[in-house]
């Protein structure tokens, strides 16, 4: 089975890194929606956020959220974090993933 993010972790599809540890790889996302938006995916595939089995993967990914946001300088004026999962929530890739969007005001609620 192919996977578009899978293939980016591989290195098959590039992409510009932001982050990696074992657990985990960022991304800048192709079509920015932010200043700073970055995709940031656990490295073993999992098709969206009900799938998720390891819990722990979830600590991985947000010890990463932190890091990263602070690396990319949008840890103190906010940011935002969201996975979207299935049809209605937006997925468009199914592979698990966290959007971190920052460098200017968000609009809340989102469309
Ligand atoms: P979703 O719509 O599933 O929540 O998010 C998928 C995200 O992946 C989108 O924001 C889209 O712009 C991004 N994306 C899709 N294909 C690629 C790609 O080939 N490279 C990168 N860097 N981002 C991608
Ligand atoms: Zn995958």
């Amino acid at each position: 089975m192919s996977c578009l993010f899978c293939s980016i972790v591989s290195g098959e599809i590039p992409s510009t890194k932001v982050y990696e540890d074992e657990w985990v790889y960022a991304f800048k996302d192709i079509d920015p929606q932010a200043p700073v938006h970055i995709v940031l995916i656990p490295k073993e595939h999992c098709a969206n956020f009900m799938e998720l089995k390891d819990m722990k993967i979830l600590s991985y990914l947000g010890e990463a959220v932190q890091k990263i946001c602070v690396q990319e300088g949008i840890d103190k004026n906010g940011f935002r974090v969201v996975t979207n999962c299935g049809e209605q929530g937006g997925q468009t890739v199914d592979h698990l993933h966290f959007h971190i969007l920052g460098g200017r005001n968000l609009m809340w609620p989102p469309g």
